[in-house]
């Protein structure tokens, strides 16, 4: 099959059709008038484009709201139900595929058996499988199903979804999943660092979210995601965030494959952690399992713990007086371990300045066991329910020959 075209960031003329469905989409406009009036535009022309919405089905307009003037006003809102998206969190050891409506309501969410080990092919059959599987027990249409977006614990290349020197696994180094899941499907298909994930994860989630975020992803690696002025921030190439690979104190436990001596993926990342444990004769093989000997109290454990901790809040010292962000997010299987966490937050607010540190909330995740599916559910809405992408699904309506459908709109009382 052919890749979709992607309509990320693209542009979209105001008052247009695209505009309008995010204006309705957003909560910012709920029903005719309140567009005409916000964008200024003549009645008929608004309604002539939210009708056409209507009959996309994204839209439906419903009950009564009361308008000024006392005149009766349909309400208009996102249809949630008229279609759903994919979501996948691709970890080390653990694996969570995900579905979700077009108001972003997770509406499963399971853990599945993925080898990552197996490499990026068998991979991406195992995720389409588990995805198709997923539907079918929830009993949605397949023909529904408009994106699909896939975090991974890796550096990935924008736009194109690349991987790109994954330093625990080699196999995936330039792997292209969009590229194989061509394979099955032409709807479009969107690759994410994982880190990036649990950022628009926590900016979405509700709450008081922030517009300046940092998410810290603590797993078998290290990773870092970045809100700025309430955007993901992802640099030139996709590579803003990768934290761990700068010198630290300490001796390495693993190799990485960023050549730097002592970086802190291999000093004090979980899979660090594992290596050092395994040296000293315990058996954990996860950061989930370190997790649990630190609970245990084990005092070389937690000594560990709690030096993986200072190195990782010196490096998270440094950024966050480099970015002054609000809110510090930590997510990932080692979250869970309150000696590394309280050890983070020490070092951190010892080393960050009075002007960064006052109004700093360093916090677990809203929701650390799913971040990654939800983020990257809000990551491929905000793809599929692009501004651009609506504008071309009406123009396509349009054009249809099919669509010979007598002009049922009912004449609006003036
Ligand atoms: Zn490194």
């Amino acid at each position: 099959m052919t890749r979709a075209e992607l309509f990320r960031e693209s542009e979209y003329a105001p008052g247009s059709v695209g505009d309008i469905f995010r204006l309705i989409r957003s909560g910012a406009a709920n029903s005719r008038s309140t567009l005409a009036r916000q964008i200024g535009m003549a009645p008929s022309t608004i309604s002539l484009r939210v009708d056409s919405l209507i009959r996309l089905g994204l839209i439906s307009e419903a009950g009564d709201e009361q308008s000024r003037g006392g005149r009766r006003a349909r309400s208009l809102e996102l249809s949630s139900g008229a279609g759903f998206v994919g979501a996948m969190d691709v970890g080390a050891h653990h694996v969570q595929v995900g579905i979700a409506d077009l108001g972003g309501r997770m509406l499963a969410i399971e853990d599945v058996p993925v080898a990552i080990e197996d490499g990026p092919a068998l991979a991406a059959d195992a995720l389409w499988a588990a995805l198709r599987s997923l539907i079918a027990a929830n009993e949605l249409d397949e023909a529904q199903l408009l994106g699909v977006a896939i975090g991974l614990p890796a550096p990935i290349e924008y736009p194109s979804g690349r991987v790109v020197l994954p330093s625990f696994m080699p196999s995936w180094h330039n792997a292209d999943l969009p590229g194989l899941f061509a394979e099955f499907t032409s709807i479009p298909v969107l690759v994410e660092n994982d880190a990036n994930l649990i950022a628009l994860a926590e900016q979405t989630m509700g709450g008081e979210s922030s517009d300046q975020l940092l998410a810290i992803k603590l797993g078998t690696r290290i990773g870092c995601g970045i809100i700025s002025d309430g955007r993901l921030h992802r640099g030139a190439g996709g590579a803003a965030g990768e934290i761990s690979h700068t010198t630290v104190q300490g001796t390495s436990t693993i190799s990485c494959v960023c050549g730097t001596p002592n970086c802190l993926e291999s000093v004090a990342s979980g899979g660090a952690i594992v290596a050092r444990l395994a040296q000293l004769g315990y058996t954990a093989q996860t950061a989930a399992d370190v997790v649990e000997l630190g609970r245990g109290g084990d005092a070389q454990v937690v000594d560990i713990l709690r030096s993986a901790g200072t190195s990782i809040g010196g490096v998270l010292a440094s950024i966050v007086n480099f970015f002054n962000p609000r809110d510090v997010i930590l997510g990932g299987a080692m979250s869970a371990s309150a000696p590394l966490v309280a050890a983070i937050r020490a070092e951190l607010f010892q080393r960050c300045l009075p002007l960064v540190g006052n109004d700093l909330d360093v916090r677990a995740a809203r929701s650390p066991g799913d971040a990654g599916v939800r983020g990257a559910a809000q990551l491929i809405l905000e793809e599929v329910l692009a501004p651009a992408r609506i504008e071309q699904r009406v123009r396509e309506l349009d054009d249809s020959p099919t669509d010979t459908a007598p002009d049922d709109t009912t004449t609006q009382p003036a």
